[in-house]
C-alpha cells in the first residue's frame, strides 16, 4: 500500500493510485494533517508576517477535481498572514506537493488553454510582438498539459516547459521543441541566460517559495529577456467582496499566495527585474464569455457571496461541486518585466 494513502485517500471505493478517468467528478479527496506543512513565514522575504486570520472555507476545492475535504479543526488553522515587507498575503500553511501532484495526476485536469479563446490568443500576440528575433526561445513554468506551448509554439517559437506533475511530463514531446524541465520551478537547473521569454500563468500563487522561484527565472532569462505572469490580484473588487479571506481564489486547495499590483510591482523590482508593467485584467475563464454566460456568471458569483453555504447546498443538489465561483471581474494581474 502506498505511503499516500496516509494524507489523501478517496471516500468512494477508489484506491490511490488508479485512474479514474471516465468520472473524474466523483472523485473527493479526504486530506489530513499530514497533508500539509506549515509555512509561517512569506514566500518571498522569508520573515513571520502578521496573522490576519483564518482562512473561510465553504468548499475547499482545488481545480483538478471540483471537490476535497479538509478536516475541519485543520482548515480552521489555516491563517492568511501578511508580509510586513513586501506586502504579500499568504497561507501559513500549504497542501504538500506531493498530495498536489497525486491530485492532478488522477483527476486527468487539463491546463484549458484553447487555441479559440481569444483572450489565450492574445497573449501569445502580445508576446509575438515584442519579439525582435526569428526562433525566440519561450519557456513555460507551470506548463502542465502544454496547451499554451502548443499555440506558442504554431506562433513560430522555440518551446520549453517546466512543470512537476507527471502528467505534464508524459504530454510534453508534443508542445516541447527544445526541452522540459521536471520539478518545482524553485528547484529545477535551468541553463543560464537561455531564454528570450518566460511565462508563468496562473503559477505564482501556487509557488512554495517566491523568492528561489524567482532567481532561477531572472538568471535564465537572457539578458534583456521578458517575463510574463497572470496571478490573482488580492486588492480587486472580486476579492474584497467578502475579504480576502472568503474570497473564492483564497479557497482553493493550491493557492498559497496572494499579490496585488503594488506587491507583484515591489518584488520583481527586489529580484532584479527592470520596466515592470502590471495592470489588471480578467482571467482567461472569464475573458472570454459571451454575454448569457456573463450572465450566468454574475449571477452565480451573487449567490456564493450571499451565502456559500447555502450556494454549496443547492449546487450540491443539482451534483455540482459548489466551489466558489469567481465574481466576473478583472480579478488578476498581468505583469511584463524585463531583465
Ligand atoms: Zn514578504
Amino acid at each position: 500500500m502506498s505511503q499516500r494513502i496516509n494524507f489523501l485517500k478517496h471516500n468512494n471505493n477508489n484506491t490511490i493510485g488508479r485512474l479514474d478517468l471516465n468520472m473524474p467528478e466523483q472523485n473527493f479527496y479526504e486530506l489530513s494533517q499530514s497533508a500539509f506543512k506549515q509555512r509561517p513565514d512569506c514566500a518571498y522575504c522569508h520573515i513571520p508576517g502578521d496573522k490576519i486570520g483564518p482562512i473561510y472555507q465553504p468548499n475547499f476545492f482545488t481545480f483538478p477535481v471540483g471537490k476535497v475535504s479538509v478536516e475541519k479543526d485543520l482548515y480552521n488553522n489555516i491563517n492568511l498572514r501578511k508580509c510586513k515587507q513586501c506586502g504579500l498575503l499568504y497561507k501559513d500553511a500549504v497542501v504538500m506537493v506531493e498530495v498536489q501532484a497525486q491530485i492532478y495526476k488522477e483527476s486527468n485536469h487539463r491546463y484549458n488553454y484553447k487555441a479559440t479563446n481569444k483572450y489565450i490568443t492574445r497573449k501569445v500576440e502580445i508576446i509575438r510582438q515584442m519579439c525582435k528575433k526569428e526562433n525566440s526561445h519561450l519557456l513555460d513554468i507551470g506548463c502542465h498539459t502544454g496547451d499554451f506551448l502548443k499555440l506558442a509554439r504554431a506562433a513560430g517559437f522555440k518551446t520549453s516547459g517546466a512543470d512537476y506533475s507527471d502528467t505534464a511530463y508524459l504530454g510534453h514531446e508534443a508542445v516541447v521543441s527544445e526541452s522540459f524541465y521536471k520539478g518545482l520551478i524553485e528547484e529545477v537547473q535551468f541553463p543560464d541566460n537561455c531564454f528570450d521569454f518566460i511565462t508563468a500563468w496562473d503559477v505564482f500563487e501556487h509557488l512554495y517559495d517566491v523568492s528561489n522561484a524567482l532567481k532561477k527565472i531572472y538568471t535564465a532569462l537572457k539578458p534583456g529577456g521578458y517575463l510574463f505572469i497572470e496571478t490573482g490580484d488580492v486588492s480587486s473588487f472580486g476579492a474584497r467582496l467578502r475579504s480576502p479571506n472568503n474570497w473564492w481564489y483564497v479557497c482553493g486547495l493550491g493557492h498559497f499566495n496572494f499579490f496585488d499590483i503594488g506587491c507583484i510591482r515591489r518584488i520583481l523590482g527586489d529580484a532584479g527585474f527592470d520596466g515592470i508593467t502590471a495592470e489588471r485584467v480578467r482571467h482567461k475563464s472569464i475573458g472570454d464569455l459571451n454575454l448569457l454566460e456573463y450572465g450566468q456568471q454574475l449571477c452565480k458569483s451573487m449567490a456564493f457571496s450571499v451565502s456559500p453555504k447555502a450556494y454549496k447546498y443547492i449546487m450540491g443538489l443539482m451534483s455540482k461541486s459548489g466551489g466558489g465561483t469567481a465574481f466576473p471581474c478583472k480579478d488578476h494581474i498581468f505583469v511584463i518585466a524585463q531583465k
